[in-house]
């Protein structure tokens, strides 16, 4: 048991997760750029990568034993190794035999490096899964190394393939990280505190994690070790949640009392009236505004359930007080929609109303910052630009998030210290949206500052949309419909996915898309819409679209979120085998947003992976079902947005199987925070260093636009 560490020390230590794998012994320069390439930069991404399961080399299974999907590793002789051709591919063989038996080992893909590793009649240690092919049994990229004293007698961790690092030497990498980081590691929770939680000391825990020195069970969930490794992530999560939550209390907060005859007159205004459930998020939202600390809201409706109009109001009611109220939206296009139908009612009611985006013309853009500057109030709209450094705020009253789920998760702390020049300065009041219908549990976590609000009725009138996947050879019947939606002066939509690292060729996809569709249609404009068109171009094409100039719009999923086009009735989406069913729905969710029947068309043969989930897509419009089988495909933290290599997700889906882990690690931060509200304890003090890095993580804001 080493000695506890001092309090310096402590501090000192507190960021030895944080050293780059390059300290690592056995860690040069070109593994270093394969482990980073794989999001490992640092000790503590390494220690937090869980392995996939184990090899048990204690005993050592027999050539006899092996049983097809079942998982073994056994001792035995290489007989014959070589290449094999099948036609113009090459396979490389070897024959494995110890006095049980025999069986052939493939590598379909394989390099120098493998010929290397055999030599004639030596023995090795085969790990791997068989299968039957035509009634054998064989194994298809066993793990092989040379038997030695080392590997064998062990328990020895199974992790994740990185490409360029041979699963024996990540192994060593990380016998190396457990031997010297491990010891260097301070607890961070009072061994009281784990003891009565029934939880394991954190050096241990890694250490039985990654090198076990008893069988470990097979469910993750009842392996104690790594329920402490879970823990610690939960418990620093809750810790930042729960310390956001008390700073937001502790600052005073801009009082808007309601003022019933200016919504009246808003209310005259809009062209529809309030849902009941629009009603009712509105009530919350106007007692948020007329208590005396700031709102913290999440509004949750399905996609075409009508937050917009929510978050105007709010905004209108902020304003009215004098104060300016900020929207922002994930993406340009969505910013330039917004802009354009909040554009009549602003004048209407003489409110200036600003834009400001990355790519507006300069001009525009000082414009703009003069504009929010002034203590006048105004009403500004755009993306992320508005919250960056230089933008400063004459007298900011309110921030609106459309499409929570776009950006990083725990951002909106930053957005809270905008418009503050002095500490006692009130904070803004802060409202976020979002269409992710996100589970209970999961809402509790990543939301848990949060106050929640809900949509669940779509303003009246509206079908669902119906949904058809067509094989290729059938798209004339797509384009049939659409020539019928058309002259009847409807809109359709042709989307293209973006896939990473190919951006020009896609764009090639687009525009060459459209050159057909615009000889198929004739008569009408076929407009094109991707990420890459400046903002001028962006705003041209959406307003034809809108005027109807533009009868069919060829884009990549810039179209996803937000898109509001009334007038809009099909959806055609091309390769949506390459889209989740979030993106899907929120695709879908493009349409139908009138009273107008609509038609979303998925052009896909019915054949490989996804023929399942574009059948479950097909089959539902309810936003919480796909949510759900979305949680099962793609694990939970795709769906809340935050895109992390997968140690994270994969906690977060032991998390939803078992939440009272969850709920422990909640209790102890709301007690370390009430006891020490700064955490400024010396013997605090590592823990508020280690929480300072990961919140400075998580602020960092996808860029999306
Ligand atoms: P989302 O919740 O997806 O952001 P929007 O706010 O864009 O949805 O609203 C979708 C469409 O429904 C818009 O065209 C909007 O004008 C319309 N809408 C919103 N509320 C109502 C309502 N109460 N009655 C009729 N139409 C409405
Ligand atoms: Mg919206």
């Amino acid at each position: 048991m080493p000695k506890p560490l001092n309090t310096e020390e402590q501090g000192r230590t507190a960021r030895v997760l944080d050293h780059p794998v390059r300290v690592i012994k056995g860690v040069g320069l070109k593994v270093a750029k394969a482990l980073e390439s794989k999001g490992f930069s640092t000790v503590g991404d390494l220690l937090f990568n869980l392995p996939l399961g184990y090899l048990d080399r204690r005993g050592g299974h027999r050539i006899s034993e092996l049983s097809a999907g079942k998982y073994a590793s056994f001792r035995a002789e290489a007989l014959d190794y070589r290449e094999v051709r099948y036609g113009r591919r090459k396979v490389f063989h070897a024959v494995f035999a110890d006095e049980t038996g025999r069986v052939l080992a493939k590598w379909f893909r394989f390099g120098r490096w493998l010929k290397e590793r055999f030599a004639p009649g030596k023995t090795y240690l085969v790990s791997g899964k068989p299968v039957l092919f035509s009634g054998v049994l064989e194994l298809h990229h066993p793990e092989v190394e040379p038997a030695d004293q080392e590997a064998e007698g062990r328990i020895l961790p199974r992790y994740p393939e990185v490409s360029g690092i041979a699963a024996g030497t990540f192994r060593r990498i990380m016998e190396e990280v457990v031997a010297a980081i491990v010891p260097l590691i301070p607890e961070t929770i009072p061994r009281k505190v784990l003891d009565h939680l029934g939880l394991k000391g954190l050096r241990e825990s890694f250490r039985e994690t990654h090198f076990p020195t008893a069988e470990p069970p097979d469910d993750v969930l009842s392996h104690p070790f790594i329920k402490r490794l879970i823990f610690e992530e939960l418990f620093f999560l809750e810790l930042a949640l729960a310390m956001s939550r008390r700073e937001i209390k502790s600052h005073p907060g801009f009082t808007v009392l309601k003022d019933d005859k200016f919504l009246a007159r808003v209310g005259r205004l809009l062209p529809f009236r309030l849902t009941g459930a629009q009603k009712r998020v509105m009530r919350e939202i106007a007692g948020d505004l007329a208590s005396s600390s700031p709102m913290n809201r999440l509004l949750q409706g399905d996609v075409g359930s009508g937050k917009t109009v929510c978050a105007l109001l709010c905004a209108l009611m902020v304003i009215n007080a004098g104060k300016t109220a900020v929207l922002m939206a994930p993406t340009e296009v969505l910013a330039f929609q917004h802009f354009y139908n909040i554009g009549p009612l602003a004048e209407e009611l003489n409110i200036p109303l600003v834009l400001l985006t990355s790519s507006i013309p300069r001009a525009e853009k000082h414009e703009a910052l003069g504009t929010l500057a002034e203590e006048k109030p105004a009403l500004a709209v755009g993306t992320h630009a508005l919250i960056q450094d230089r933008v400063s705020f004459g007298s900011l009253g309110l921030v609106v998030i459309d499409e929570q789920h776009r950006f990083g998760v725990l951002q909106r702390a930053r957005l809270r210290l905008k418009g503050r020049e002095r500490p006692d300065d009130p904070a803004p009041h802060v409202l976020v949206m979002t269409a992710t219908p996100i589970p209970r549990t999961l809402a509790m976590t990543l939301y848990g500052d949060l106050d929640l609000s809900v949509i669940d009725e779509l303003p009246p009138g509206r079908l669902p949309v119906e949904t058809t996947i067509l094989p290729p050879a059938r798209r004339r019947e797509a384009y049939e419909l659409m020539s019928r939606e058309l002259a009847r002066k409807k809109r359709s939509y042709v989307v293209y996915p973006l896939v990473e690292g190919s951006e020009k060729l896609e764009m090639k996809d687009v525009t060459s898309m459209a050159e057909e569709l615009a000889r198929i249609f004739p008569q009408t404009e076929v407009g094109v819409l991707h990420g890459r068109l400046d903002a001028r171009e962006k705003r041209r094409v959406m307003e034809m679209l809108r005027s109807g100039r533009v009868g069919i719009l060829v884009a990549t999923t810039v179209v996803e979120v937000g898109l509001d086009v009334p007038e809009a009735t099909v959806m055609l989406i091309e390769h949506p085998e390459r889209f989740g069913l979030a993106q899907l729905h929120q695709l879908r969710g493009r349409v139908g947003r009138a009273k107008d029947p609509s038609h979303c068309v998925l052009i896909h043969d019915g054949r490989g992976d996804a023929a399942q989930r574009l059948s479950i897509f097909a089959s539902t419009t309810d936003g919480f079902v796909l949510a759900e089988e979305d949680l099962k495909i793609r694990g939970p933290g795709e769906l809340a947005g935050i895109r992390q290599h997968g140690a994270l997700d994969m906690k977060l889906s032991i998390l939803l199987r078992d939440v009272s882990l969850l709920k422990t690690a909640r209790r102890a931060a709301m007690a370390l925070v009430e006891k020490d509200p700064g955490l400024e304890k010396p013997a605090h003090r590592h823990i508020r260093e280690i929480l300072k890095k990961k919140t400075e993580e998580k602020l960092q804001i996808m860029h999306t636009a």
